[in-house]
């Protein structure tokens, strides 16, 4: 039965022609940061919804699935994490990940807005549990400037966990942003980036592969899962390194200590599994 009365927060995009709603409750906040307009809504279904320039960015309801799956597979298939930098990542769901890992000693949270961090806090209060862990270190400032200044052979993974390739994001999706990183991470190091939705932005996961590898990744894959409030409802992360990305630490997951409801070593051999479409285009 459709309730007319209803209210509905429509993201549309209209590169894509298409566009997901979610029914809402009442606006909580708003505010214009010096980078983005973020706005809370209350939903019916969903919990609490974030929105970035009337994008939909995180809710209660699904947010663990993107948050395990841009941390679990990357760290299980690094032989031993324990320096980790997430470029992005303002709504601190991938940084609670991270520090589930008893061995990582060192959690950097590279975030260009503050405020996303200090709402998310107000807002999303289990995201943001480990905000206080003494192994976690936030830096309010521009990741591409930051990973620039970066000291070499210093992290053994990072975590790009940004906003669509647009505004101050877009300099995350590029070979000579790629090439420091490589330059930062040591020799067994591994990087994670979302890598969009492989329905609609196939071109742009064809550039990442390419710029990855130019920028001196020998190896990148990409893994998918399904997102519902991003567009098509498909997401995507892609890892890039120097050696093997097939082997990860499967008796580690298996006999890992703490919770995950969407990642598992199934989960993480499937995800890597892609349609013949997909294949084609990063053969290409
Ligand atoms: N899960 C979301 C997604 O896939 O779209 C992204 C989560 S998080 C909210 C994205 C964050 O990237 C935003 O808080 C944004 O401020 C941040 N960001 C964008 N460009 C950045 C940059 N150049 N350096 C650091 N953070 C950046």
């Amino acid at each position: 039965m459709t309730n007319l009365d209803s209210k509905w927060f429509t993201e549309a995009d209209y590169t894509n022609g298409v566009a997901f709603s979610l029914r809402v409750t009442q606006k909580l906040h708003e505010e214009t940061t010096p980078f983005q307009h973020l706005a809370i809504y209350d939903t019916t279904d969903f919990g609490k919804l974030m929105t970035l320039d009337n994008m939909l960015m995180v809710t209660d309801r699904d947010n663990f699935i993107y948050h395990e799956m841009i941390t679990h597979p990357v760290l299980f298939t690094h032989p031993a994490p324990r320096k980790v930098a997430i470029i992005g990542g303002g709504d601190c769901g991938t940084l609670r990940e991270v520090l589930k890992h008893p061995d990582i000693k060192q959690a950097l949270q590279i975030e260009i807005d503050e405020r996303v961090t200090r709402v998310a806090e107000q807002y999303f209060p289990t995201l943001c549990e480990s905000n206080r862990d003494p192994r976690a270190e936030f830096h309010f400032e521009d990741g591409i400037k930051w990973m620039a200044n970066a000291k070499e052979n210093s992290l053994d993974v990072i975590i790009i966990d940004s906003t669509d390739p647009l505004g101050p994001a877009e300099g995350l999706f590029n070979e000579e942003f790629y090439r420091q990183c490589h330059r930062v991470l040591t020799p067994t190091g591994l990087l994670a980036q979302q890598s969009e939705s492989p329905l609609l932005h196939l071109p742009l996961l064809q550039s990442m592969h390419q710029a990855m590898r130019q920028a001196g990744f020998g190896r990148t894959r990409t893994l998918h899962f399904p997102q519902c409030i991003y567009p098509s409802g498909w997401w995507s992360v892609t890892l890039a390194g120097m050696g093997d990305l097939t082997e990860f630490r499967i008796a580690d997951v298996v006999h890992k200590h703490f919770e995950t409801r969407y990642y598992n070593a199934d989960i993480h051999r499937a995800s890597f599994a892609l349609p013949t479409f997909v294949i084609e285009a990063l053969l290409d």
